[in-house]
């Protein structure tokens, strides 16, 4: 039995005459850019999500190069975010000008580390942007008060959220802006890429919107360099379709979750993410992500030739050897798992100008060395969870 990190395809098997329908509906209709899909989708998402006002665009980064746009956030400006992301967090940062300055992230639950917020504020610093990495929420609660105390605007990365909540009120919709990806993995998934930028305040929204047109706000007539970056009618048609699935594809993330949590408990050698008591908070464990701490001695000497940790190597990051053994061997056995994230954004060459070197996010790039994705997705069954773990347990004990 082979269990792939993510799948796609019982999914596709049930919604499959649905978005045949809905695919062929747009094609039909000629009304490819904008129109009625769009807009029905911006306003369920909305809904959804508690807020007023949601623009789709094109992708995930452009919903956070569109909002930080839309809060003129530009050259001389610092953002304080996490280095333990998708690069597109600090990417979408330096594509508007302004600089990213990164925190550390807390070991338990991987997300920035609230604590330190404070001290990388600066005379220069317009904004937070947390991000909700693998769908579990950030305490937006703490978040917004240091926000609040300095003035400061947030930015929600959402991309890996879709679906999840803190305090009962869903992510995207606490800060000033909430940014959602619907790249194909995510939680809500387009048939390729897609985005939405969230918002209470229709001045951000028509923004966003005008933004997203080549700074348009009537034909031809432009008021600001702007991009194209629409939500096509084609994937807005899907994620109607997929739309009213979100809570329960959720809902059997967490169940999977929770099993992860009790098969693996008593596996030597690995750390499990914390586990939230708090009942009003939604985690929409988009991924399952362990630490692995060690790999027992008859594994590691069996296999001293299979020194793959060239990554951590080159970057100066804590040694991987025995993640990256771990990762190798559940292959072999037919456990495909994913490694979020290998290098973090702040050690990658593409931000050498910005001098950080190794050591200084020692959780960020300990993490790095020691995280494994293990496959999860709503419609994986219970042998080939049953699989994942026994493999983990014989491989560990
Ligand atoms: C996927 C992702 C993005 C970017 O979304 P795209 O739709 O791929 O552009 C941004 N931030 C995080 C944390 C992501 O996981």
């Amino acid at each position: 039995m082979q269990v792939p990190p993510f799948s796609l395809s019982k999914q596709l098997a049930e919604l499959g005459p649905d978005l045949d329908e809905a695919v062929l509906r747009v094609l039909r209709s000629g009304q490819y850019i904008g129109g009625t899909e769009v807009k029905a989708f911006e306003e369920s998402f909305a809904n959804k999500i508690c807020v007023p006002h949601v623009v789709g665009c094109n992708s995930g980064t452009d919903a956070l190069i569109l909002a930080l746009r839309a809060l003129d956030i530009g050259p001389g400006d610092e953002v304080i975010t996490s280095s333990f992301s998708f690069f597109a967090t600090a990417e979408a940062i330096s594509a508007v000008g302004a600089l990213p300055v990164f925190v550390d992230v807390e070991p338990g639950n991987y997300l920035i580390d609230l604590n330190q917020i404070e001290g990388a504020i600066t005379k220069a610093t317009r904004a937070i942007l947390p991000v909700h990495l693998f769908g579990c929420p950030v305490d937006m609660k703490k978040l917004m008060g240091i926000a609040r105390k300095y003035h400061l605007k947030v930015i929600e990365d959402c991309a890996q959220a879709s679906g999840a909540q803190f305090n009962g009120q869903p992510v995207g919709s606490w800060g000033d802006v909430g940014c959602f990806s619907f790249f194909p993995t995510k939680n809500l998934g387009a048939g390729g890429d897609a985005g939405a930028v969230a918002t209470h305040e229709s001045e951000i929204a028509r923004r966003v919107r005008e933004m997203a047109v080549h700074g348009m706000p009537r034909r031809y007539v432009h008021t600001n360099l702007g991009y194209n970056s629409r939500l096509d009618a084609i994937q807005a048609a899907i994620l109607n379709v997929k739309l009213p699935r979100l809570i329960d594809w959720v809902n059997q993330r967490k169940e999977i979750a929770l099993r992860y949590q009790e098969l693996l408990s008593d596996v030597p050698g690995l750390d499990l993410p914390v586990k939230y008591a708090q009942d009003k908070m939604v985690h929409a464990w988009n991924q399952f992500v362990v630490r692995v701490k060690s790999c027992p001695d008859r594994l590691s000497s069996a296999n001293k030739e299979l020194n793959a940790s060239d990554i951590s190597q080159s970057y100066g990051l804590p040694d991987s050897f025995s993640r990256d053994l771990l990762k190798e061997k559940l292959q072999e056995e037919g456990v495909s798992t994913i490694i979020y994230y290998p290098i973090p954004i702040h050690l990658q060459k593409a931000y050498k100008e910005l001098g950080y070197k190794p050591g200084s996010l020692l959780v960020t790039e300990t993490l790095c060395s020691e995280v494994l994705s293990l496959p999860i997705f709503p419609e994986i069954t219970d042998s080939q969870q049953e699989k994942v773990v026994q493999t983990l347990r014989n491989l560990l004990s």
